[in-house]
């Protein structure tokens, strides 16, 4: 027996489940075969190859297991190069990667190995998740690059439908099919993000980004101040990133601001009250935040201001300062904090901040002092979900963007435990007709680690039915507060089957269903639930 197979075999039965285990196993075998150790993904691919696959061997031996501890998987898929309208200061151009990245970033240097083609980017990172033991069931798909509106409208459909073509395992003849193929797919795309401006966000551009199954937006506000953006040659006025939240949010799209702390021309204090603004201000009160320190690099604009003395980074004590008080003070329950950093090679930083572990050296801090950022990433379950904790349903009003919000979240008693997420607006107008006068899901998720699709697996919140249980709160507060007869949903293509589930149809690229129509259904499901 290969010194592979006969660890699995006292792995399964030792009935090991943790790392110390698994380390005396590997040592005992190997020392018998006078053989080094298997890494965990020679393992998993000798494991694979068995027909019976129990989760329990699968998360002892997946690397980097929060990779999927947040219910999904992320793939980011880059653009080719290809010039943009911006001539923001801070922003690096390099021949051959597209504005605003480095040869050396990560993303670039998979993204160069596959020619920038989308379709192998995503199989790519697709097999190389599933060798290290992730399921890959569930996709959260950001396409990166400069700003996406400004691309080509035909390569932005090639490059969105090679993305499903590359889910699906087969290719399709045009968008529309590997779409449809895709609600059934072994790999379902449930969330599909892309990266632009404020000021490029139009009806016809929400139009064209529905088209293509976008659920969610990244908006690059950087400052909430006129002065910094006109002196970074932004191009863009604070009151567009206004218009944009409203005209996203009234068409159900989650939206995500990236905010840029240190840009010449603010200060500590500007950028503290950008931050403040951004959740006292109901005109902003993003669903997500990227906050990233500017660094100065050599191939922007930036660096000879800074050459000339006319430019100061914040010293890390200061950057740290101004994060934490964000995350004390500032961030509301319903916002999750996507990044703190962004992936800039330490050696292609001239100034600025170099530290990557920014987020963990903050938590360690807030530790010590006793706070925690209240925030959903911070308070997610991830790989502690215990079946017998008693669980409730919470809820947050909140007005944003000239709209009433419902936050609905299932956590445990202390609140420091976070199950799952439903968004909820409600709509009057909208430029869209299939979501005037209705009440439009923005997001449902459930957190903790991501199962395969028809697994019931008693380690992770996810297939309990917590979401169904979301919905049906959701459908009731429509009904019978906001008096609407009509749900509708922003779902991933990959997500479509799940909502048809639930009684959902699918319409002008939105799930919709008709409360009135289905009360007799819905009065005998809600009646299951509270069972
Ligand atoms: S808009 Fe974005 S990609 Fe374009 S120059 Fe500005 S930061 Fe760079
Ligand atoms: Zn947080």
């Amino acid at each position: 027996m290969s010194i592979e197979k006969e660890i699995i075999k006292k792995i399964i039965e030792e009935e090991a489940t943790n790392i110390k285990d698994l380390n005396r196993i590997k040592r005992e075998v190997a020392k018998k075969h006078k053989a080094s150790f298997p890494t965990n993904t020679d393992l998993l691919q000798v494991y694979h190859k068995n027909k019976k696959r129990d989760e329990r061997v699968v998360s002892l031996l997946r690397t980097r297991p929060v990779r999927s501890l947040s219910g999904v998987v992320n793939i980011s898929v880059l653009t080719k190069p290809f010039p943009c309208p911006g001539r923001c200061l801070y922003c690096p151009f390099q021949e051959g990667v597209p504005k605003s990245y480095l040869q050396n970033e990560p993303a670039v240097m998979r993204a160069v190995r596959n020619s920038y083609n989308p379709q192998e980017q995503v199989k790519t990172r697709i097999s190389s998740l599933q060798k290290t033991g992730h399921p890959t069931d569930k996709i959260e798909l950001r396409v990166i690059g400069g700003t996406w509106s400004f691309y080509p409208k035909k390569y932005q459909e090639s490059f969105i439908k090679k993305c499903f073509d590359a889910c699906n395992r087969r290719n399709s003849k045009n968008l529309a099919e590997a779409q449809k193929r895709n609600e059934k797919a072994k790999h379902r795309i449930i969330c599909l993000s892309v990266e632009t401006r404020p000021d490029f966000i139009t009806k016809e551009e929400i139009e064209r980004m529905r088209s293509m199954g976008v659920t969610m937006v990244e908006l690059g506000i950087q400052s909430l101040f006129d002065d910094v953006l006109d002196f970074n040659q932004r191009g863009h006025k604070v009151e567009d990133t206004k218009k944009a939240t409203k005209l996203l949010k009234d068409t159900g799209f989650k939206v995500c601001h990236q905010v840029m702390l240190n840009l010449p021309q603010s200060s500590v204090k500007k950028d503290v009250e950008t931050f403040r603004q951004l959740f006292e201000d109901s005109s902003f009160r993003p669903d997500f935040l990227k906050i990233y320190p500017c660094a100065v690099l050599k191939e922007a604009p930036l660096y000879s201001l800074w050459q000339k003395g006319e430019y100061r980074a914040f010293t890390n004590k200061e950057l740290v300062g101004i994060i934490k008080k964000i995350k004390r003070e500032f961030i509301p329950r319903y916002v999750r904090i996507q990044r703190l950093f962004r992936d800039i090679p330490s050696q292609s930083i001239i100034a600025g901040s170099k530290i990557s572990n920014l987020r963990e050296n903050i938590i360690k801090e807030a530790e010590k002092e006793n706070w925690r950022c209240k925030c959903i990433r911070c308070r997610e379950v991830r790989g502690e979900y215990n079946p017998k904790e008693k669980l409730k349903i919470f809820r947050e009003d909140y007005f944003a963007s000239e709209g009433k919000e419902v936050f609905l979240s299932i956590e445990n008693d202390s609140r420091n435990k976070l199950f799952a997420i439903l968004r909820l607006r409600k709509v009057e107008d909208s430029v869209f007709s299939v979501l005037k006068s209705s009440g439009v899901i923005r997001e449902i998720h459930t957190y903790g680690q991501q199962l395969l699709i028809k697994n019931k697996g008693a380690a992770s919140p996810q297939h309990k039915g917590l979401g169904k249980k979301l919905i049906k709160r959701a459908e009731k507060i429509v009904k019978d507060e906001f008096k609407k007869d009509r749900i509708t949903v922003i779902s991933g293509i990959g997500a479509r089957d799940y909502w048809r589930k639930s009684g959902y149809r699918l319409k002008d690229t939105y799930m919709i269903k008709n409360l009135k129509l289905n009360k007799k259904i819905s009065q005998k499901k809600e009646k299951y639930y509270r069972g």
